[in-house]
Parts: C-alpha cells; sequence; structure tokens
C-alpha cells in the first residue's frame, strides 16, 4: 500500500475528513502531524455524524491504528473529552487503535486562556482566532516552554518541569494582563482529571511508523485546515501557528524519512472562510447567504457563519503549488447545483494590472477578483456515482478547474456520505 496524505488547499473546511473517511478503507494507519482542537473534521457514516477535532478520522475503521504525532498541539482535556464523546455513540477509543507521540507537546490550561486574553486586547484588530489556544502552544513549544506527553510516564520530573513552567508563565499573566495566577495544585487537579487516562496511548511513534512503512501497510496522513492558513506560506498573520503542508507530515508524524507517494489536495467546489483576513471572491448580502445556507457553511467547531464566495482560481492555484498536490479530491459540488451560471474567479485585478499569481500577504487587500461565468447543469447531482452520468455542465465545470490549477481532479464529491462519491 502507498503512503498518502490529504491535505486542504484551501483555508480548511475543504472536506478532508470525509475524504480520508473514505481512503482510510485501504490504510492501516492514520496520522494527524499538525494543528489541534482548533479544526473540526465532519464525518458521516454507519455510527452517525462527527466532528471530530484531535481524533484521527481513522477511529471509525476496525483494525486501523491512529496516530497524534509529535506535531500535534496534544490538547488533553479536549482529547479526553472526545474520547468520551465518541463512546456514547458506540466508538471506543482504546490504546491499540490510539497511539499518542511521547514526543508531541502538551497544551497547557494556560494556553486557551492566553489565546482568549490576547484576542480580547487586539480587539478590532483580532486574528479570529478559535481561542483553542493554539498560537500560545506553538509559541510556547518552539520557545521550549511546554511540556511533552512522554513527560507523564516520569511523574516527579513532570511535577518540577510543571512548577518552573508556571513561575514563569504567571509573570506574564498577572503582570501582562491581569490575570489570575495559575497554581500546583489547579495544575494537579488538570493531571488527574485529563492527563493521567491518556497514559496507556503514549507511545514512540517512530518506532511504530518506521514498521508500518516498511511492512505496507499503508500509512495516511491527515492534515488541518489549508495551505492558505500555513504558518510559512500562508495569509500572515491570519495563519495558524503549525504548517499545514504536505512536506511537514514526515517531521510532525515522528519518522522524518518517511515518503509520501500521493498528495491529495482537497478542494471545495466554491470558497469558503472562516476568521479574519483578506477573502478576495468574499460574497456579501443575499446571494452569499444562499450559498451558505445551500452549502451549510457554519464552523464545526464554533459554529461561526463562513465567509463564502465562488472559486478562487489564482488562492487554489498557489495552494496546489505549494501542497505538491499530485490528485484533487473536488467536494461539494452538488452545492452548487441550485445556480443558473458558476461563476469562478479566474484572476486578481492589482494595481491595475491583471495577474494569475497569489500575491504577498500585504498586498492581497488591495486585489480584486476577475469573474468569468460556466454553464450551471439545473438538477440535483448528489445520486450520481459515475463521471458518466454527470451532466456535461458539471463535467465542464470539473474539467475548467482542472485545466486551470493545473492537477488532475482523481475524486468528485456530491455529498456528505461516505458513498458519495465519484472516481475518474
Ligand atoms: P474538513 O475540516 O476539511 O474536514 O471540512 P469540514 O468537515 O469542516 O467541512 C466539510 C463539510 O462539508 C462537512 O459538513 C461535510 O459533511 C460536508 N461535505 C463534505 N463533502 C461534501 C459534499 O461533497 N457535498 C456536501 N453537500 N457536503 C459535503
Amino acid at each position: 500500500m502507498s503512503n498518502r496524505a490529504i491535505v486542504g488547499i484551501n483555508w480548511g473546511d475543504e472536506g478532508k475528513g470525509r475524504m480520508v473517511d473514505l481512503l482510510t478503507e485501504n490504510s492501516g494507519v492514520v496520522v494527524r502531524y499538525q494543528g489541534g482542537g482548533n479544526a473540526g473534521h465532519t464525518i458521516i457514516n454507519e455510527y452517525g455524524k462527527f466532528a471530530l477535532h484531535l481524533l484521527p478520522s481513522g477511529i471509525f475503521r476496525p483494525g486501523v491504528v491512529n496516530v497524534l504525532g509529535n506535531g500535534v498541539a496534544l490538547d488533553p482535556e479536549n482529547l479526553a473529552s472526545e474520547i468520551d464523546e465518541v463512546a456514547k455513540r458506540g466508538v471506543y477509543v482504546t490504546p491499540d487503535k490510539l497511539k499518542i507521540s511521547d514526543r508531541a507537546s502538551l497544551l497547557l490550561p494556560w494556553h486557551r486562556e492566553l489565546d482568549g486574553l490576547e484576542e480580547a486586547r487586539l480587539a478590532d484588530k483580532k486574528f479570529g482566532s478559535t481561542k483553542q489556544g493554539i498560537a500560545p502552544f506553538y509559541s510556547d513549544k518552539y520557545a521550549k516552554k511546554t511540556v511533552l506527553a512522554g513527560e507523564l510516564l516520569y511523574p516527579e520530573h513532570l511535577r518540577a518541569h510543571l512548577a518552573d513552567l508556571l513561575e514563569w508563565k504567571n509573570l506574564t499573566l498577572e503582570r501582562v494582563y491581569g490575570a489570575r495566577p495559575y497554581t500546583m495544585e489547579m495544575m494537579e487537579e488538570w493531571l488527574n482529571k485529563y492527563c493521567e487516562r491518556l497514559i496507556p496511548y503514549i507511545t514512540d511513534t517512530g518506532a511504530l511508523l518506521r514498521r508500518a512503512d516498511s511492512d505496507g501497510v499503508g500509512i495516511l496522513f491527515e492534515a488541518q485546515l489549508g495551505s492558505l492558513r500555513d504558518i510559512d506560506y500562508g495569509i500572515h498573520p491570519y495563519n495558524t501557528s503549525s504548517n499545514t503542508l504536505a512536506a511537514y507530515a514526515p517531521i510532525g508524524c515522528g519518522c522524518p524519512s518517511i515518503k509520501i507517494d500521493e498528495i491529495i489536495g482537497v478542494v471545495k467546489a466554491y470558497s469558503t472562510c472562516v476568521g479574519e483576513g483578506p477573502f478576495t471572491c468574499e460574497w456579501f448580502g443575499e446571494e452569499a447567504e444562499r450559498l451558505r445556507e445551500a452549502g451549510g457553511e457554519y464552523g464545526a467547531k464554533t459554529g461561526r457563519p463562513r465567509r463564502v464566495g465562488p472559486l478562487d482560481i489564482v488562492a487554489t492555484r498557489y495552494g496546489v503549488s505549494v501542497q505538491g498536490a499530485t490528485n484533487i479530491a473536488l467536494t461539494k459540488l452538488d452545492v452548487l447545483s441550485y445556480m443558473e451560471k458558476i461563476p469562478v474567479c479566474t484572476q486578481y485585478e492589482l494595481d491595475g494590472q491583471l495577474t494569475d499569481s497569489f500575491p504577498f500577504p500585504a498586498a492581497l487587500p488591495a486585489a480584486s477578483p476577475v469573474t468569468e461565468y460556466l454553464d450551471g447543469w439545473g438538477c440535483d447531482i448528489s445520486g450520481v456515482r459515475n463521471w458518466d452520468d454527470l451532466p456535461q455542465a458539471a463535467r465542464d465545470y470539473v474539467l475548467f478547474i482542472e485545466e486551470r490549477i493545473g492537477c488532475r481532479i482523481g475524486y468528485v464529491s456530491v455529498g456528505p456520505e461516505r458513498d458519495s462519491i465519484i472516481v475518474r
């Protein structure tokens, strides 16, 4: 079996979860390698509808091993409640199904609090954080001021380390934000309530993945968010604090030498964006409301209405290139069925010039979209399962995108259910 990555090409929420759920059938291991509880992957399968935040989407498949790699923001509180949540619905997350890297850093209780405090301080200049503590977590990770999951196995060392971190972090909490300090009693409670129970899941995921790779069981890397949110290549500063690219997967999983054979980039048939920052194709008013309703575009984590607009070819081509995508899954094509004409942003106008290139973040707010219109297909396509059965206009739309973004579209998704897919 080959090793594959499923990554977001745009702003996130492209439908990665449904693609991972589909493709886990041919994978022995599913790995989350970056990000944390700030995203929501929606999956609909025989157990019902789920919005997974930290758990890899392979958790529903019997026999699949799921890995939370060293690159994730491991929030014990979030993870514990997610494990309980899925158990209530008949999906049991046992230590043979979930492996947590001993090198994953823990998101500490003050990270979430600091996220909220900083967004409040920024007021109308806020980044639109989901307030899950992700930015404070990654800042501290790279400042070497967090705890590794493996330290939970060394209680004495852990408590001494936490006491040092607490003393340091309280300086910021109290003196910068005027917030209440944390105490060791609070940390003990947090350890007892959320962390102790994770101990049986902690292991050296590098060793596990090296074995899985040499046994050829098929490793599936599941990314969170999309290219335009990447810490290095995204729309700074409205990006996330981790690398959302396939190139980071080997680093973030615990096995840096692993090779990825196929990179499947997930693109939604139109654009959506949650949070702040430039969104060149944005629609407002009635037409936005209609598309938002048709696509059910409300955040899986926060319930916030997503910003919507037509497909942005300029941003998508950039996303495909930084991901190094070798195959595309185009999702939610069914949502566009109500449109008589399908709008597509094919270029930007910037400083009086037309451009095909995605601009530097500081130049992006001045860009405006150039829109072309393709024929709509005027019928429900959600029951279609074969490429040849799609209406000609729908096929033309897919082929138009394929040609403009420069990457083959191998999957067309026409509904949220596992089998609502056309494999080309
Ligand atoms: P992710 O974070 O990339 O996994 O995306 P989300 O889960 O946040 O958003 C995708 C949403 O679209 C979910 O509610 C999915 O169930 C839904 N979805 C995925 N593919 C399709 C599709 O082809 N058609 C429709 N109508 N819904 C889809």
